[in-house]
């Protein structure tokens, strides 16, 4: 039997060539069809069920040949007679109704003359080997597709998944196709990729997300989804599809459905009926699920690389020990430096510091052995890890048990923190010996309800007080608080509630029973709430410091009462004068308060000269040399004069500027009266020791007067007398006149007070002056005045009339010495010299006589008071000492030496810095007055001549 025979039996359910019955000549077969064939192969007549389909119906006048029934293409098989059929079998496509087409199947046997034909329908064989044709087709594509997702590379992915879609669709014309994932991070879907025919429209684009439309669909089989569906689950999908035919064909794997393949406008029952729902589901299938597993890998492969960069940023890596070696992260074996990625145990604890190492050992070893877990921290090994050492946190357990345990764990570069905490603990500990060595507690009091309670002490506790944290509880604390500071500290704590912060001092007991003084400073700390959370405060011992300015407070006091109650003048005043303090007697004298004094100028009591001289003294004031004292006088409300001995002291910044001046005085008006009163008695005894001298100094002009009176009287007798004679004489006369008033004027002069305030003046007015008073006296008793001319001017401060008494008294001291000195010796020749000389800032007046000079054990004595060596009456021993104090007060120095001849005295008294001087006293200047010898002596002498 041939293949034709075999599948013709199989579809009759029977043997091919089993009882077939033919009627006469053809009968009425029950199915196919039935051709009576002439020798030709003409038709003659036709039966069966299937003849009534054909397009060509058999006609009855002659038989048409078999060819004209078939369709064209099946002709070929039909050329020639039947009897070269035989045997064959024959494959015939007739024409149909409409466009149908019969395809039929049959063979021929002799049949009397011609030939029976049977022909069956196999159009059901002919689908069944086109899906079969179409499912190898679809199981080649799918597993191609497999293939090509599993063995492209992973960056290759997402082309090959658009290839594939487009071979697809290609294959089976779908004009959209996508492919949709199962986000799980969105629990939702997204089309992963699309593939679109070029004319087909828009349905979907990649990436796009779908929400849960999808959820919606069954997902045990290729869902359609088409307009008929209408029902509301659906619209949504509908939506999807563009509301036209659509076909959506899941994958599931364990997870449930977790891919859809999506064919737009694609009616697949009327485009392809050839392909079952498994080859559908196939096809996804062999879409999905590799794309998927190559996703996951990716997906892996990913996450293995974030975790591989994040294990080298943090220094960290895991680590596993495997039998006798140990498996180590990449980064772990850069790190360590070692040569091999699985080093044994012992060359990756070689890597470990040796202080560390056995350690590690022997917990390795009970992580081995016991599975107990292990927390290390390590150094590695390192010839300069003494320096910057490396440290790392080692961590590891036993997971898994039986044939799955594994020991695993993680290294971790702990280097920064471990440095850091060591940093911050040799900082730690140097603040902590810090504030133990130093006077200073630190404490921390906790706050709760509304109450501090001791938490902390610093170390520093113990040796400053004696005291222990245990010592000081809040009552305890209390109870060691000075009982007058009591209600104080509890004003500290209220205040340091209250505003945050305080800053307190009191007294404190120490163990010992002594108390100190502290000064407290704390700080209120609160949480992000704003309430109280503790206090942290500091003690700071003071006692020492508060002692001292204890100290220093009451010899303040001592001070400030010894000031107040001083007769003394004190005050204190700015360099330009103004005062800023003055105790009562100050205030006493400027008739006001100590309280109006501050602002007053001292200089408002003092003439402008005196003011000048003061400021010039101020002025020289120096930080060396920052003491002066001189008399100063004022004029006070209500008394005439004030004479004060005054004392400055100079206060100046680092600078070297006067800032301040105090001064003391005293006042010495009283003294510089009586001094004035001396002067003036000594003064008039000059003038009466004078008497005799100045009784000839009257007698010599009253003389002359006389002469040219008796000379005139006796021309006028002898009746010869001239106008011009009588004039001569009368002028004589009246010169004369005015030298004795002058001689008079002078000693109602000298016998003046003195001025009050000390002037400048040229000290050979003095001498000059002295002269007037003593010339005729001198020359009257044979003493020759020798007096040099000087060739130049100065100034000097104080009163003429006083110097001049220092003369007079000088020139009378020595023309008593010259006259006694005579009396032993008429031939002896009596001189006094005076002359003058200058140096930049003195000038010097000589008085020296050749009386012999002073005994030199008398020397020292001749300037005391009442110290003399003349006979009782005589002398009064008041000249010498008068002098002295005159010299003085002008700023400057008698002194005396003994010369060859006799006695010297020197006046050596300040020039006046020409600065200092008046105008009116400088334009005086300009007419020297020099030193010279009495003008009149020579008239004198020629009118006795
Ligand atoms: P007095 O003239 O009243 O004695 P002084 O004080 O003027 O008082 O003089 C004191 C003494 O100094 C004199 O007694 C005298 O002994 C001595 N003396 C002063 N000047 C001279 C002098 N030029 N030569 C010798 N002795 C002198």
């Amino acid at each position: 039997m041939n293949s034709g025979e075999k599948l013709f039996a199989r579809l009759l359910n029977r043997a091919p060539t089993a009882a077939i019955d033919l009627p006469d000549p053809l009968g009425s077969p029950p199915f196919g069809l039935h051709l009576h064939l002439d020798a030709n192969g003409g038709v003659l007549q036709m039966a069966g069920p299937l003849r009534h389909l054909l397009a060509q119906q058999s006609p009855h006048d002659q038989p048409l040949p078999l060819h004209r029934y078939v369709q064209p293409h099946s002709t070929l098989a039909i050329e020639g007679r039947p009897v070269e059929w035989l045997g064959q079998s024959l494959d015939l496509d007739f024409p149909g109704h409409g466009d149908q087409t019969l395809h039929l199947r049959g063979w021929v046997q002799p049949l009397g003359t011609g030939w029976l034909m049977q022909l069956m329908d196999i159009a059901d064989l002919l689908l069944e080997r086109q899906q079969s044709r179409s499912r190898d087709t679809c199981q080649a594509l799918a597993a191609q597709i497999s293939e090509q997702l599993r063995a492209c590379s992973l960056t290759r992915l997402p082309v090959i998944v658009g290839e594939q879609l487009q071979a697809i669709a290609q294959r089976w014309h779908i004009p959209c196709l996508a492919l949709t994932l199962l986000d799980e991070q969105a629990q939702g879907w997204q089309i992963h990729r699309q593939f679109r025919a070029h004319d087909a429209p828009t349905l979907w684009h990649d990436g796009q997300q779908l929400g849960t439309t999808l959820d919606s669909l069954n997902g045990t089989g290729p869902q359609h989804v088409s307009t008929h569906h209408g029902l509301d689950p659906h619209s949504r999908v509908q939506a999807m599809f563009g509301n036209v035919e659509g076909f959506a064909v899941p994958y599931s794997d364990d997870r449930g459905v977790v891919a859809w393949l999506l064919c737009g406008f694609y009616p697949v029952d009327a485009s392809e009926s050839n392909l079952s729902d498994r080859d559908w589901m196939g096809l996804c299938s062999a879409l999905a699920g590799p794309l998927l597993a190559r996703l996951r890998e990716l997906q892996h492969h990913q996450q293995l690389e974030r975790m591989e960069s994040l294990q080298t940023l943090l220094g960290t890596g895991w680590w596993e020990i495997v039998g006798d070696d140990v498996h180590l992260a990449p980064s772990l074996v850069i790190a360590l430096q070692l040569d091999a990625p699985r080093p044994s145990l012992d060359q990756w604890l070689e890597q470990i510091h040796p202080a560390d190492r056995e350690e590690l050992r022997s917990r390795l070893h009970a992580l081995q052995q016991q599975s107990e877990a292990l927390t290390l921290c390590v150094r590695l090994y390192s010839p300069d890890a003494w320096k910057n050492p490396l440290w790392y946190r080692l961590q590891g357990l036993a997971i898994g048990s039986g044939e799955n345990r594994r020991l695993v764990g993680f290294m971790l570069d702990i280097s920064d923190i471990k440095n850091q905490q060591q940093i911050a603990d040799a900082a730690h500990a140097r603040l902590d010996n810090l504030i133990a060595s130093s006077p200073a507690v630190i404490y921390v009091q906790r706050y709760a309800e509304g109450a501090l309670q001791p938490a902390f002490f610093s170390a520093s506790l113990q040796p400053l007080l004696g005291w222990n944290l245990a010592d000081c509880t809040a009552t305890a604390l209390v109870e060691r608080v000075h009982p007058e500071d009591r209600e104080l500290y509890f004003e500290r704590t209220r205040h340091l509630l209250r505003e945050g912060s305080v800053r307190a001092r009191y007294r404190l007991r120490d163990s010992r029973g002594d108390y100190h003084w502290l000064l407290d400073e704390a700080k209120l700390l609160r949480d992000d709430l704003g309430l109280p959370v503790e206090a942290v405060g500091l003690w700071l011992d003071v006692t020492e410091a508060t002692l001292v300015a204890e100290q220093v407070r009451q010899s303040e006091e001592r001070y400030r009462i010894l000031v107040e109650d001083s007769p003394a003048m004190i005050c204190r005043y700015c360099p330009d004068l103004t005062l800023t303090f003055g105790n009562r007697p100050l205030a006493m004298y400027l008739e006001c308060t100590p309280d109006e004094l501050p602002g007053v100028n001292l200089g408002s009591w003092m003439s402008d000269e005196q003011r000048d001289a003061f400021v010039q003294r101020l002025n020289l004031l120096t930080p060396e040399q920052p003491v002066s004292t001189a008399e100063i006088s004022l004029q006070l409300p209500g008394r005439e004069h004030a004479w004060w001995v005054w004392s400055d002291r100079g206060v100046f910044d680092e600078r070297g500027q006067l800032i301040e001046v105090q001064a003391v005085g005293r006042d010495n008006t009283e003294v510089r009266r009586s001094q004035q009163q001396l002067t003036q008695s000594a003064k008039m005894a000059t003038l009466g020791e004078m008497a005799t001298g100045l009784a000839h100094e009257i007698n010599q002009p009253l003389n002359v007067m006389r002469m040219a009176i008796v000379n005139v009287l006796k021309r006028l007798s002898n009746g010869d007398v001239q106008i011009d004679y009588l004039q001569d004489k009368l002028n004589r006369i009246d010169a004369q006149v005015q030298r004795a008033a002058r001689v008079v004027d002078h000693m109602r002069v000298f016998g003046r007070r003195s001025e009050i305030e000390q002037q400048p003046f040229n000290p050979a007015d003095a001498i000059e002056g002295t002269l007037s008073l003593l010339n005729e006296g001198m020359r009257g008793k044979g003493v020759d005045l020798r007096i040099s001319e000087t060739g130049f001017t100065v100034q000097v401060r104080g009163y003429v009339d006083q110097l001049e008494q220092v003369l007079i008294n000088l020139m009378v001291n020595a023309r008593d010495a010259l006259l006694s000195k005579r009396e032993a010796d008429s031939t002896f020749r009596p001189w006094i010299s005076v002359y003058a000389e200058r140096d930049k800032h003195s000038v010097r007046l000589w008085v020296e006589d050749n009386g012999g000079g002073i005994d030199p054990r008398l020397l020292e004595r001749i300037f005391e008071p009442f110290f003399t060596t003349k006979p009782v009456g005589v002398g009064t021993g008041l000249g010498l000492s008068v002098s002295y104090g005159i010299v003085e007060n002008m700023g400057g120095r008698l002194s005396v030496s003994n010369s060859v001849d006799g006695a010297r005295f020197c006046i050596e008294l300040p020039i006046v810095l020409d600065d200092e001087m008046p105008d009116d006293s400088v334009a005086r200047e300009l007419a020297p007055a020099g030193l010279r010898s009495g003008p009149e002596i020579d008239n004198a002498n020629a009118e006795k001549s």
